[in-house]
């Protein structure tokens, strides 16, 4: 044939290689791999079948008959490499279990390539349509049994093994799937091998149970969604999570159990999982209610934190049912290690607990510092000897407030007070006799005035009152009572036999009656009313002491 002729069969070739680059360097689990593989090894046979009677060349006829059966040998090692992956067992292909699987194959295939002295296959009437096969066929054949034996085992094991309920189901369409295959190869061996001599050759058993089993293999397929990418990123994320996840099924069998509790809780998947014996044996009190709510109240989620002794980690335990259309068919039970957070938390508790205690002595020093400021004011608004305002705390409540009362006109009014021959007093008995006096008088002042009245120390034994709301009139009946309680007051002092007694002169200003200069400040103005109840004071000294003289005005 020209070379122009196969240019189409090349192209037709390049383009499965390329199938195959693709297929192999894709991201899909080798599930997925293992099985397009396995569907293309099944479709060749029948393809081959079908291609031995289109060609008259013998040479074609044998090219398609040795395709045929070296596909089959690679059918009988897909069988197995999809059942064993389909049905959860991957542990079983070990290296020595791949070898032993792949050296027969590969070695019935050479045989079948080579023919030797016509060993594998020879030919009717100078083709190969009909055909009498030799013993490497029969090798061939044995292996196909036995691959299918394997395969079959391979089910019984998942089958009789604590596999989950969702597998098992998965594991019973593939046996279908194989003894159909493997029924329909029979009875193809036996009809058209065996009994070639009597019967006529009766194509396509073979092919037909390929194309059963193919469709039980799509419904395992379909049903259980193995292939299905999402299920596989679900069950990788779950894989790669930190939390320790174990699916459960009604029964407390383990469904599913991710890497990351794995090495804690070394259960496979069928196994039993036993709550309690996961928890600490002693207290903590949660422990039990946690125990009790798990077993007692499966519809509810439960929750608990332990330490567990053996990995020093706080953990905290999260059970949750999982419910379908109303009814609980497991539960999903997290594991989270919590001993950073619970470490983070306690030391957060532990700053706090500092802060809080350092807040509370500042607040108890505030609490010192304002009663300390307390008594500082009223130290330096007090008078020392004599317990009254002094005149620097008269002459600031004067001036905020002087002006207001001179505006609004407020009858308020200030009395000027100095003690008469006070000088006598220090001279006859002593200067402590004298403060015994001033004491006792701006008591006895004190008493007749109201909480609004300022009794202030102006100088030596010179007092001033001020009286706010206070008209002249008013305040000259109030200075006329306190002139008579002095006069009527005896001071006793203790080194002194008499008793002593004092008499004050009094100068009265009421300041609403003050008439204030326009634009002059508080200061002036009250050294002017100073002035002028002092002119009154003085006024009543001059006519004899022991007197109220009121300021002109
Ligand atoms: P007059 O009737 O004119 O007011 O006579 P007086 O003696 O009261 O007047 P003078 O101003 O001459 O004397 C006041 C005296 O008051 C002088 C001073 O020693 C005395 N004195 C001033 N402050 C105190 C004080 O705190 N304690 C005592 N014991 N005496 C004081
Ligand atoms: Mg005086
Ligand atoms: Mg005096």
């Amino acid at each position: 044939m020209a070379l122009a002729s196969w240019i189409d069969l090349i192209m037709c070739f390049l383009l499965f290689l390329l199938l195959i680059y693709i297929v192999a360097t894709v991201t899909i689990t080798k599930l997925h791999k293992v099985y397009l593989a396995f569907h293309f090894s099944m479709l060749i046979w029948p393809y081959c079948q079908f291609a031995i009677r289109t060609v008259d060349d013998p040479l074609y006829q044998l090219f398609y008959v040795k395709l045929a059966f070296v596909d089959a040998s690679l059918l009988g090692l897909g069988w197995i490499f999809f059942t064993i992956l389909l049905a959860g067992q991957s542990q079983l292909l070990t290296k020595k279990v791949m070898a032993a699987l792949l050296i027969p194959a590969v070695l019935t295939s050479l045989g079948v390539v080579l023919n030797p002295y016509g060993w594998f296959v020879r030919p009717v009437n100078g083709g190969y349509v009909e055909r009498i096969y030799g013993p490497i066929f029969w090798i061939s054949m044995t292996f196909l049994v036995i691959n299918a034996l394997v395969s079959m085992y391979v089910v019984y094991v998942a089958l009789t093994s604590n596999q989950a309920a969702r597998i098992k189901n998965q594991v019973m369409y593939m046996l279908k799937g194989i003894t159909a295959l493997f029924v329909f190869l029979m009875i193809d061996v036996l009809l058209n091998v065996i009994l070639d001599d009597y019967l006529p050759v009766i194509p396509g058993f073979t092919s037909l149970g390929i194309v059963v089993s193919a469709t039980f293999f799509v419904i395992t397929i379909h049903q259980d969604k193995v292939f299905d990418i999402v299920t596989i990123a679900h069950q990788d994320i779950i894989n790669t999570m930190e939390y320790g996840i174990l699916v459960l099924d009604d029964q407390e069998q383990v469904v599913e159990i991710n890497h990351s509790l794995h090495p804690y809780i070394p259960l496979v998947t069928g196994a039993t999982f036993n709550m309690s014996s996961y928890l600490p044996d002693g207290p903590p009190m949660e422990i039990e209610p946690f125990l009790q709510k798990y077993r007692e109240y499966p519809l509810e989620s439960a929750e608990v934190e332990i330490l567990h002794p053996l990995i020093q980690m706080v953990v905290s335990i999260h059970a949750a049912p999982i419910m379908v259309s109303g009814s609980r068919v497991g539960r999903i039970v997290t594991f989270q290690n919590v001993t950073e957070i619970r470490r983070l938390i306690d030391e957060t508790n532990q700053q706090n607990l500092i802060l809080k205690e350092r807040n509370d002595s500042l607040v108890k020093v505030q609490a010192e510092l304002f009663q300390s400021n307390g008594k500082l004011r009223k130290l330096a608004i007090t008078d020392s000897l004599t317990g009254c305002y002094n005149r620097h705390f008269l002459m600031q409540q004067l001036e905020q407030d002087v002006l207001r009362v001179s505006d609004t006109r407020t009858p308020s009014t200030i009395i000027l007070i100095d003690i008469d021959f006070f000088k006598k007093i220090n001279d006859q008995h002593g200067h402590l006799a004298g403060d015994v006096v001033l004491c006792s008088t701006v008591e006895l002042l004190q008493r007749s005035l109201r909480p609004s009245d300022i009794l202030a120390r102006y100088g030596g034994e010179e007092f001033i009152i001020y009286l706010p709301d206070t008209n002249g009139a008013e305040a000259r009946l109030l200075a006329e009572q306190l002139k008579s309680e002095v006069e009527h007051n005896t001071i006793r002092i203790d080194y002194i036999d008499e008793p002593v007694s004092i008499t004050i002169s009094l100068g009265l200003l009421s300041i609403a009656e003050f008439k204030i200069p326009p634009a002059m400040d508080a200061t002036t103005y009250l050294n002017e009313l100073f002035k002028s109840a002092d002119k009154a004071l003085y006024a009543a000294k001059h006519q004899g002491r022991n007197q109220i003289v009121a300021a002109e005005v």
